[in-house]
């Protein structure tokens, strides 16, 4: 049995994953051929590096995201099952328990013992898993296409800023990557909100001003070790 708010949660974790894997590829891509290029290296060399920035920025996306998707999962995994364990043996002291739930949300103590007495008869793994432990999933997110995901969000993003670099000529490729990624970040801002019904210009605005921040520390770390100079 699902809920309306358990499918908004999903696609809430969804948007969180795309957004963040493009807003790590724009910043980060952009930053570093933004800072390599403040050094004045040849722009072959610089495409090399924002290439490799897009290959190495992808797979530790992925196996991040991989990582802490099957921790997570695991971690569910034996808490349902302890539980699974509890409900099979202590039937009558589950009841009680979900109950206590309820009632401290709000229900009478009859009430709140008949809504956990029918609860358990529908779904008592289901109930418990929601009301006590707060996994509200019981389908388990796949760790492969978590990562899968995050690491082409992470190469969406980063391809902004590589495909900027055979455009440009190296004399305005900064502020070119610079204007061309933050109006990349502003769109993807835009983008988030309008998926998650959430004010537009606070998340533009958001996104803007830390990726300005990380794109013009790496300028002025560039600038700083100048191989021309
Ligand atoms: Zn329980």
């Amino acid at each position: 049995m699902t809920y309306n708010k358990e499918h908004k949660a999903d696609r809430i974790g969804w948007i969180r994953a795309v957004v963040l894997g493009a807003n790590d590829g724009i910043v980060s891509t952009s930053s570093l051929i933004v800072g390599v290029a403040a050094s004045n290296v040849a722009s072959q060399n610089l495409f090399i590096v924002g290439l490799a920035a897009l290959v190495a920025g992808a797979l530790s996306m992925a196996a991040g995201e991989y990582v802490s998707v099957s921790s997570q999962s695991d971690i569910e995994l034996a808490e349902l099952s302890i539980e699974k364990d509890h409900l099979a043996n202590n039937w009558e002291l589950e009841i009680q328990e979900l109950a206590a739930i309820y009632e401290k949300r709000g229900l009478q103590t009859e009430l709140s013992l008949i809504v956990a007495t029918k609860l358990m008869e529908s779904d008592a793994l289901g109930s418990h898993a929601r009301d006590e432990l707060g996994i509200t999933d019981l389908s388990q997110s796949n760790p492969l296409q978590a990562a899968w995901v995050s690491a082409l969000s992470f190469s969406t993003g980063a391809i902004i800023p590589l495909i900027s670099i055979m455009i440009f000529s190296m004399t305005n490729l900064i502020p070119a990557v610079v204007i061309i990624s933050l109006l990349a970040l502003v769109l993807l801002g835009c983008l988030s909100a309008w998926l998650g019904g959430t004010p537009k210009k606070l998340a533009s605005i958001r996104i803007l001003f830390w990726g300005s921040i990380a794109m013009f520390s790496s300028i002025f770390v560039g600038h700083w070790f100048n191989i021309a100079s």
